[in-house]
């Protein structure tokens, strides 16, 4: 988020510093593990369908400015009991905002997809324009596109303490203090500790990423579909197909079965339980992904109570804007984020809708 925030700043001309406490593209916070699904049948709430459609106007002007394969399109399936929030809430977005879709039976979902079986009964929502992104390509793309437009960006050199008055902000250093008419903000597991007085309680979560072989003569996922799969338990799983090539596995994750913990105290390592259940769990919708775990790596979400995002000036610090929050669903809304974040700095307002951002709304719940 912070690096399509200095890139939208640049390029609108205004003189830009980035802090980033780590390097850049690194694995240590919320932006890593190769892959992220995008997508526009948005079962969280169909409000986020409008940003939805503008990102991906964004995505497609990242790859053409960068020249980096930032995204692909490959369809996806979002599959469930009829009932599920997966299926049902896919099918109301995409029926509200006409978006391009299809309704599969789960036999239907093997005749076209043959290394899928859903349980009988179960339905999928196809959606065309479903895929995924490349998160280190992508703030890469933004890093270096930021700098062509002039924007100043210090890696290894954390954020200790910001202040502000009515002039503007003051952000300290190891290296110094930096002055500047407005401070965007985008701390991502860290919002806990810098925007501890938001008004939201966010919640940081452990989440892992599995990377998974395929059994000899199974059905081949190359080329195939991204999706996300409820079971009755209403536990979500979600993959993609194996797109770095065969030898890589395809990825797979358990969508929010998370332990909290915070950025110094998470456990990277990935225990051999954790892995049988991942591995049994996918057996159930994909049988031929049946191992060995190639690889894995830990993540975090920052989880608000409701799941939806804070995207707004500070409530209490008027030169200030926020984005975090993001609920382990926000990359697609990456490049949307940064322009609207650059409209808050601008013109302390945006056209985009992001009434459902506001930190207040929980405030006064
Ligand atoms: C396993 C996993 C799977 C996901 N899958 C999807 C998906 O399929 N689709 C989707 O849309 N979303 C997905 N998400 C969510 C999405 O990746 C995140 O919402 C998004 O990456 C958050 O970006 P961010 O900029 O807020 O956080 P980050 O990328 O972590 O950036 C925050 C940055 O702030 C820096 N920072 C913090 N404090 C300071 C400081 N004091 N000074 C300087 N720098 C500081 C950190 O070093 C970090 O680089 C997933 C997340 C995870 C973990």
């Amino acid at each position: 988020m912070g690096s399509s925030a200095a890139y939208h700043l640049a390029r609108r001309g205004m003189r830009v510093l980035g802090l980033e406490r780590f390097a850049p593209a690194h694995d240590k916070g919320s932006s890593h593990g190769g892959s992220r699904i995008i997508r526009q049948s948005y079962f969280e709430d169909p409000a986020y369908v409008p940003l939805l459609l503008r990102s991906y106007e964004l995505w497609e002007e990242l790859k053409q400015n960068s020249g980096v394969d930032v995204y692909s399109i490959t369809g996806g399936l979002f599959i469930g009991p009829p009932d599920s929030t997966t299926f049902s809430g896919s099918l109301r977005a995409s029926e509200q905002w006409g978006l391009d879709h299809e309704v599969l039976t789960d036999r239907e979902v093997h005749q076209s997809f043959p290394a899928f079986e859903p349980p009988a009964g179960q339905f999928a929502l196809y959606e065309r324009m479903a895929g995924f992104a490349r998160p280190e390509f992508t703030v890469r793309a933004h890093i270096g596109l930021a700098e062509q437009a002039g924007a100043d960006l210090h890696f290894g050199e954390p954020a200790l303490s910001w202040t502000d008055d009515v002039n503007g902000v003051s952000v300290h250093t190891e290296a110094g203090t930096y002055q500047a008419s407005q401070l965007v903000v985008c701390p991502g597991a860290w919002a806990p500790k810098i925007l501890s007085d938001i008004g939201i309680r966010i919640k940081i979560e452990r989440q892992v990423m599995y990377w998974i072989d395929h059994s000899p003569g199974s059905p081949s996922m190359e080329g195939g579909p991204i999706y996300i799969q409820e079971n009755n338990n209403v536990e979500q799983i979600y993959g993609f197909p194996p797109i770095d090539g065969p030898a890589g596995g395809a990825k797979v994750a358990f969508f929010r079965k998370g332990t909290e913990c915070t950025p110094d105290t998470i456990d990277r390592e990935v225990h051999p339980d954790e892995r049988r259940d991942m591995l049994d769990r996918v057996s159930q919708l994909l049988p031929g992904l049946s191992g060995p775990v190639l690889d894995t790596a830990t993540c975090m979400y920052s989880t608000t109570p409701d799941e939806n995002f804070v995207i707004a000036r500070h409530p209490l610090h008027t030169n200030v804007s926020v984005a975090c929050g993001f609920s382990g669903h926000g990359f697609k809304f990456v490049p949307v984020v940064g322009e609207i974040l650059a409209d808050l700095v601008e013109h302390g307002t945006t056209d985009h809708p992001i009434a459902l951002f506001d930190p207040a709304r929980l405030a006064s719940a």
